[in-house]
């Protein structure tokens, strides 16, 4: 209900409400190329946005701290079945606040501080959060890192032994936030079978892909299965951690009282509608596309010059040496955004460029498919980004105010066939 002493957002604060108009025009009007972003639906971000903020939920359903769980219980519980069902696990955590700390109270179920972890390294593709030195998860343990091939940038099946076997790790990380291929869920479980590690498989960015069906499923294999649910999954910003039953007490210990507070009931919510979005035939359809919009958008690019390390993808990203354009993946990303079309700088394996500008773009397609675009677009959106590059190139990074705004016209009027849902 609104009345003078409850007015909306508009009226109640026309500063924030305008800078969030400004945002979503700005979504409807780009060309979203970040691997780790989508378009959440309108039901997703209606469950996200609504008074179930409200509520303080400390603890599980059926065992809660605070009164009033009438609604709050069954919810969970909803959320809890459908991950469940959509992925086939035995047991699902659906309160994590998002993939950080998700990955936190995985270590924090299953290792003592000092413990060795393994994990794929930041510059090879992997997160922070598998044991990269400035985080909590290489501060707290003892982080090994394996990396790629020289060769052929492929994750090294051999050097994930031969490290498993010299420093026998208490968990293994199989996971990535830049790697273009499948991965090895059943190679990696044979390595920590044999040295006893736990398994655990952070699926953040292909969660969508997984349970689409169209990428390697780690939930037989792995013991411990943590995910963010916005990325390729397409739900509200959040985290998910699924395991096999021998975890599922440590797990849930872990995140609470271990690491976390009351979980955000509004986005248990969203979490619930978007698990149901993805069991659906819809759903499967789009995983299906954004594979193959991935693939057309690679071929595209390879024909237009540009450099893919390990040669394409079999998922939703390419990650692009810009050394043969001549432009640093930095200068390239901030004239592609002034011209309406985002995507982020990003290090490419063994990377003679430091990290805050490197010498790669990394560039997915999950927000153009939800928007309904096909191979066909994909052979365009390569021509703007070429048309870019080339331009930026050109001037040393500076495009002209004049080029900037005529190719903004030209991606509005692109993008005015496909509308973003939610927006
Ligand atoms: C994005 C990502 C995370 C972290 O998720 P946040 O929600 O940003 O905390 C963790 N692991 C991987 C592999 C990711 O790509």
């Amino acid at each position: 209900m609104t009345d003078a002493r409850d007015p909306d957002l508009a009226a109640a604060d026309p500063e924030v409400f305008g800078l969030i108009d400004d945002e979503h025009r700005r979504q409807r009007e780009s060309i979203r190329l970040i691997a780790s972003e989508n378009y959440a639906s309108r039901a997703v971000i209606e469950a996200s946005a609504n008074a179930l903020t409200n509520k303080y939920a400390e603890g599980y359903p059926g065992r809660r701290y605070y009164e009033g769980m009438d609604f709050i219980d069954p919810l969970e519980k909803l959320a809890i079945e459908r991950a469940k069902s959509l992925f086939g696990a035995e047991h699902a955590n659906v309160q994590p606040y998002s993939g950080s700390p998700a990955n936190l109270a995985v270590l924090l179920a299953t290792c003592k501080p000092g413990d060795t972890i393994m994990g794929l390294s930041l510059p090879a593709g992997g997160h922070l959060t598998h044991g990269w030195k400035v985080s909590a998860t290489g501060i707290y343990y003892n982080a090994v890192q394996y990396g790629v091939r020289e060769s052929d940038h492929r994750i090294d099946m051999e050097q994930v032994e031969k490290l498993a076997k010299e420093h026998r790790p208490k968990l293994i990380w199989v996971g990535h936030s830049a790697y273009p291929r499948h991965l090895d869920f059943e190679g990696f479980a044979a390595i920590a079978k044999d040295v006893g590690a736990v398994l655990a498989a952070d699926i953040a960015h292909i969660a969508g892909l997984v349970a689409g069906k169209v990428h390697p499923d780690p939930v037989p294999h792995c013991d411990i299965v943590s995910t963010t649910t916005h990325k390729t999954l397409r739900g509200p910003r959040g985290g998910l951690i699924l395991c096999k039953e021998p975890h599922a007490k440590a797990i849930d210990k872990a995140v609470f009282p271990g690491l976390q507070g009351g979980p955000h009931n509004h986005t248990t919510a969203a979490k619930a509608v978007a698990f149901k979005e993805a069991a659906s035939p819809d759903f499967r359809d789009y995983a299906q596309r954004v594979v193959h919009n991935g693939r057309a958008l690679g071929e595209a690019m390879a024909e237009l010059g540009f450099t893919l390390i390990t040669g394409g993808t079999d998922n939703h990203l390419l990650l692009v040496d810009l050394t043969s354009k001549h432009i640093s993946g930095r200068k390239a990303a901030t004239a592609l955004n002034r011209c309406g079309i985002e995507l982020n700088a990003n290090s490419i394996p063994f990377d003679p460029r430091k990290p805050f500008d490197p010498s790669g773009i990394r560039v997915g397609v999950p927000s153009v498919t939800t928007r309904g675009m096909g191979p066909a677009q994909m052979v365009e959106v390569a021509r703007l980004i070429d048309k870019v590059v080339v331009q930026a190139a050109g001037h040393d990074g500076e495009i002209e105010e004049d080029f900037a705004s005529k190719t903004k016209a030209e991606v509005r009027e692109f993008l005015a066939a496909y509308p973003a849902p939610g927006l």
